[in-house]
């Protein structure tokens, strides 16, 4: 029974489900369900791989924070070194709110508005990834104003298939994301050129949940053909940015070791010759995805016409990756029954045929009985929405045998706060 995805931090013990110290049911007990559960030692589990791949040489690992902008969570990752990925001025404001370094912040996005742009120059940001000549133009209009020098990267659109879900590729020629290979260097030239811009270095993120390296290794030889154009037009580039998306395990598949893909891409980037140039990463998923559970109750049990229903308290708003993205997330009783399972479609109170969170699953269960949502520490609590209007769930960090509370469950009146009746 350890084939738990997030093991060895989530267990069993006698039948029960434990993450670290903690038997999940006691928290469910204490504040409510849905609850989400992460595990800080999950969290330090999956960051030491990519900090051991990196350690001999000039870096920085800049946590995708979109995948779980939780302060408690950015304030772990803040504490172990991390820098952060960022893809709004919201999610600068959540770094500056946990004391995160800005000059450890690179900023993402194919929309940043001038506003945004403002913002992080303000504060100090590390760098902007560029998405279009039109942002390059924007930003270097708004530093120039500021009597500043913006920092930039491109974000190249490699143009290779990772081989994963649809919306969650993003470095095929078709997509919204990055600038075109075969436009870069005339857009790098434009931006030496231009006031209020300073060329820092190059980046890619070709997609989420690519669980094969060889899209990767792609990416860096179609990067690497780039900065060396770039140079030899006169440009110089001091770091290369080798992205996220790095998949997890959710049911069986096989992505590789964190440190065994930076290695291979390492690999590559020493072979051309470009060893000595400083490595900045942006993974998201891969720190947070399988660190984290989502613990619902059994509210009922329908059996009969083609399918049987089981009805739990937590629904496409608190986890919309099923509806969205047809995604599938492991369901496990968080106490083990002894009884023939029956074949299950776990779906949510939501008045939508499409708020399920798992068809077709053998489990043994009873109304009132306890289940884990597993690998929902990432593109979860993150992407939840107070439709039907339910009140958002509340989160608990475990840390050993501690159990924190780290965000307190919505209430409804906060809920219409910012709404008026008409006079
Ligand atoms: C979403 C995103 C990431 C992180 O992706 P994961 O699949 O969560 O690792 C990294 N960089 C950029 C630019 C992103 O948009």
């Amino acid at each position: 029974m350890s084939s738990l995805p997030g093991a060895p931090f989530l267990h069993r013990r006698a039948g029960e489900l434990w993450l670290e110290g903690v038997r999940v049911a006691d928290l469910a007990v204490r504040h409510g369900t849905p609850l989400y559960v992460y595990s800080r030692g999950a969290m330090r589990a999956a960051l030491e791989p990519y900090q051991r791949a990196l350690a001999a040489r000039k870096h920085l690992i800049c946590y995708a924070m979109k995948a779980n902008s939780t302060l408690a969570v950015l304030q772990t990752f803040a504490a172990l070194g991390c820098g952060f990925d960022i893809v709004s001025g919201g999610e600068l404001k959540r770094v500056l709110a946990v004391g995160g370094d800005p000059a450890r912040v690179v900023f993402s996005g194919v929309g940043k508005t001038a506003e945004e742009m403002h913002f992080a120059l303000a504060a100090g940001v590390r760098c902007f990834n560029v998405e279009s000549e039109s942002e390059l133009t924007t930003l270097a209009e708004v530093a120039t104003q500021m009597k500043r020098r913006a920092p930039v990267s491109l974000r190249v659109n490699p143009d290779v298939d990772a081989r994963t879900h649809p919306y969650i590729s993003t470095g095929l020629r078709g997509n919204k994301f990055g600038i075109a290979h075969d436009r870069a260097l005339a857009v790098y030239q434009r931006a030496a050129q231009l006031p209020g811009i300073e060329v820092a270095g190059i980046d890619f993120h070709i997609g989420s949940q690519i669980t094969d390296g060889a899209p990767y290794l792609e990416a860096v030889d179609r990067l690497l053909d780039l900065v060396e154009a770039v140079e030899r037009a006169g440009v110089t580039l001091s770091h290369i940015d080798l992205g996220g998306g790095l998949g997890i395990t959710y049911t069986d598949e096989t992505p590789p070791p964190a440190d065994v893909l930076i290695g291979a891409m390492l690999e590559r980037i020493d072979a051309r010759g470009h060893g000595a140039r400083e490595i900045l990463i942006e993974p998201g998923r891969s720190l947070v995805g399988n660190a984290g559970v989502l613990l619902t109750r059994v509210q009922v049990l329908k059996r009969g016409g083609e399918r049987n229903f089981c009805i739990v308290d937590a629904a496409m708003n608190d986890l919309v990756r099923p509806a969205m993205y047809n995604a599938w997330m492991g369901i496990t009783p968080c106490a083990l029954r002894d009884a023939e399972p029956e074949t299950w479609d776990v779906v949510g109170p939501i008045c939508e045929s499409g708020d399920w969170l798992g068809r077709q699953r053998s489990l043994t269960v009873v109304e009132g009985d306890l289940l884990a949502i597993t690998s929902a520490g990432a593109y979860a609590m993150a992407m939840a929405s107070n439709y039907n209007s339910r009140p958002r769930a509340a989160e608990v960090m475990i840390d050993g045998d501690a159990a924190h509370l780290i965000r307190r469950r919505e209430t409804m009146e906060s809920l219409y706060a910012g709404e008026t009746l008409i006079d």
